[in-house]
């Protein structure tokens, strides 16, 4: 028998007893009711009283003992506690600054706080029934949702900063707790989540975070924020093994504008030369103010030093229009340090250093110019500079030539064919040599223009010639490996062709060995193409470049060069050459290939390749490379 129904048992005894008692004092108090003496009228009265407190007690005392025993008293106690409770929680939950959202065991909306409303813009009937996947701004990848409610799950409590989006559209931070509510089984009734919005707090945040890592003149990046970028930047280019340049600028006697004009018109002049030079550069350069007068720039992805050196003059040339300060004009020059990875220094700090230190330099070569760490490239640079500009002067000024080198069938000293090479007519310097202007024109990008050009002319010659009844077999025009890697370049050969009107069998593409080995898929892919066009392909310079056997099988190519560098040791000076021209021989022969041989000087280099069945030569001993007016078209020399 359990407790309670002991306990239900004694009450209902007790009851029964007092009831008894209840019933026997009656009963007494009925019997002096019925006497009706003077004295049992008193002694009525009284019992009366006493039957009246004593029942009203009992009675009392029997339904307390009973309802406690039940337990109703306590529960509508309790029942009326948790009213007092709930009105209470109802309270808070409404007037909390946080947001609360509270769902069901499914994740469904079932309640929110005027709070909730105030920050998200919602009203209550609108998310009611909703998931909370409405409020989420796409921030955050489905791994953070995962991992919350693994933690939420095992914990039973997740919180952090997350970012949700407001009815109006708009994203904003969130300091948020979610806890799991369960019921006495341990199932999950409810998910409640309490919800802070920290925009404000994010903000002061940035703004403080801006305030430490900018220049608050110019609002550049100060020394802090751009020393950390150098070394990012140092740490991507080692990864990528890329190269990247860092300047520093600095303005020449600045003191004397702060001094004569005053510091309100000096920081005017600041912030005006940070704007020209913002506006000076694209992606992937970062502009600083290191302080005072001085600012720097970093250069990601920036692989030579001519490109440096390039971008070190356009700083300075930047500086030759006048500032308008204040409605006056004001000229202002500066001087510029180079410092490069990973010729110049391997860490931020280091280049920062010896960009200075160039920075030195150029002061004290007269300012208004720029200065690379060494010496040396300082030159050197500054003749590339010179020249790629130059250049591009010289083909808009129409200073470039087409020389043509005759091509000599060995076996019947015939001319057959010409070679076409640029030359440079220089106002001052006279004919400059392509070695010397082509590496700077493939690095500028400036080649692609110079060999369209010389193809151009080269096709418009052979087709004059052709009309004016010579005979030539091909006219060879040289493909710089920057312009064979391109796409475009079969689209430039065919407009040439259609422009001039050209056969395509005529017309012969050298590309050198080492641009076919650079990347042989992409060559391989190349040099198909252009065969569809119907043009003849070469490879020139051969020996040089390492190829592979088996690459070289693939390639749809006509001929090969044997480069200069093996027909200067024919027949005699070096065993190597002799070994290295005759392999070659055997080599292109075994392919179908015909065999060229370039820079032959001697008539017993000539002897010797004729003798080994090489098919071409060409070289200063038949003809040196020349304007198309000077061939000799019936010189065929005697190879003796
Ligand atoms: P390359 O295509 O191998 O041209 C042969 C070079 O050897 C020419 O030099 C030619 O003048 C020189 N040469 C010819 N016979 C002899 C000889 O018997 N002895 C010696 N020592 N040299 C001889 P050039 O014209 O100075 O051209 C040099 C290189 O410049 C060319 O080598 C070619 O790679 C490049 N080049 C010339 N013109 C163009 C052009 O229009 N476009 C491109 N992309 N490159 C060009
Ligand atoms: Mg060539
Ligand atoms: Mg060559």
């Amino acid at each position: 028998m359990s407790a309670t129904y002991r306990d239900a048992l004694r009450a209902a005894l007790l009851y029964l007893l007092l009831s008894v008692l209840w019933v026997s004092l009656s009963g007494f108090a009925l019997n002096s009711f019925f006497d009706d003496s003077a004295e049992a009228l008193h002694w009525q009265t009284i019992n009366g009283y006493i039957w009246l407190i004593l029942s009203a007690g009992i009675i009392f005392i029997a339904r307390t003992r009973l309802f406690r025993c039940l337990g109703i008293g306590a529960q509508l106690r309790e029942r009326s506690a948790d009213r007092e409770r709930l009105r209470q929680a109802a309270a808070v939950f409404d007037c909390t600054r946080e947001g609360v959202l509270v769902t069901n065991d499914k994740g469904l909306i079932v309640h929110v706080n005027r709070a909730f409303m105030q920050i998200t813009g919602y009203q209550r009937e609108e998310v009611m029934g909703q998931q909370p996947s409405l409020f989420k701004s796409g921030r955050h990848p489905a791994s953070f949702y995962q991992a919350m409610f693994k933690t939420l799950n095992s914990v039973g409590e997740w919180s952090g900063e997350i970012w949700n989006r407001r009815k109006s559209g708009e994203i904003y931070p969130q300091w948020q707790t979610i806890r799991i509510v369960r019921d006495d089984d341990g199932r999950v009734s409810q998910y409640v989540a309490v919800f802070s919005d920290i925009s404000a707090i994010k903000n002061s945040e940035n703004e403080l975070t801006h305030l430490a890592h900018h220049d608050p003149l110019t609002d550049l990046p100060n020394r802090l924020l751009f020393t950390d970028r150098a070394e990012q930047a140092v740490a991507s280019a080692q990864v990528h093994k890329r190269g990247c340049a860092l300047l520093v600028i600095d303005l020449d006697h600045f003191k004397m504008i702060n001094d004569s004009l005053g510091h309100t018109v000096g920081d005017q002049m600041l912030k005006a030369v940070a704007e020209r030079l913002l506006a000076m550069f694209g992606p992937g350069i970062t502009l600083a103010r290191l302080g005072g007068d001085e600012f720097a720039v970093l250069a990601e992805g920036c692989p030579q030093l001519v490109h440096a050196a390039a971008l070190a003059q356009r700083i300075i040339d930047g500086f030759k229009e006048a500032f308008v300060i204040d409605g006056n004009q004001l000229f202002i020059n500066a001087s510029v340090g180079i410092s490069l990875f990973p010729s110049d220094a391997l860490s931020a700090a280091q280049l920062l250093r010896n960009a200075d230190a160039a920075l030195f330099k150029a002061k004290n070569a007269g300012r208004d110019s720029y200065a690379l760490y060494t010496e040396e490239l300082t030159a050197q640079a500054q003749q590339r500079v010179e020249t790629a500009f130059e250049l591009r002067r010289a083909l808009e000024q129409d200073e470039l030539r087409v020389y043509y080198q005759p091509v000599h069938d060995l076996k019947t000293s015939r001319l057959i064919g010409v070679e076409a090479l640029v030359r440079w007519e220089h106002p001052l310097r006279g004919l400059v040599s392509p070695a010397e202007f082509i590496p700077i024109a493939e690095r500028t990008g400036l080649i692609a223009e110079i060999d369209a050009w010389v193809m151009q002319q080269a096709c418009q010659q052979m087709c004059q010639w052709q009309q004016s009844g010579v005979v030539l077999s091909f006219v060879a025009v040289n493909v710089s490996a920057r312009l064979f890697a391109r796409r475009e370049l079969y689209q430039q050969v065919a407009q040439v062709l259609r422009d001039t009107g050209l056969n395509p069998a005529f017309l012969e593409l050298e590309v050198t060995e080492s641009a076919v080995m650079d990347d042989p898929e992409v060559a391989l892919e190349q040099m198909h193409r252009l065969r569809e066009l119907g043009v003849r392909l070469a490879i020139d310079d051969f020996g040089t470049g390492y190829s592979s056997l088996l690459r070289l099988k693939r390639l749809p190519v006509q001929k090969l060069k044997i480069d200069q560098g093996f027909v200067a040791g024919l027949p005699w000076d070096d065993d190597d050459d002799v070994a290295i021209v005759r392999v070659i021989i055997a080599l292109a022969k075994s392919m179908g290939m015909q065999v060229h041989a370039e820079g032959i000087e001697q008539v017993e280099q000539a002897s010797f390749l004729l003798e080994h069945d090489c098919d071409l030569g060409q070289g200063y001993w038949f003809a040196r490379p020349m304007p198309a007016a000077q061939l000799d078209w019936a010189r065929a020399p005697l190879i003796g």
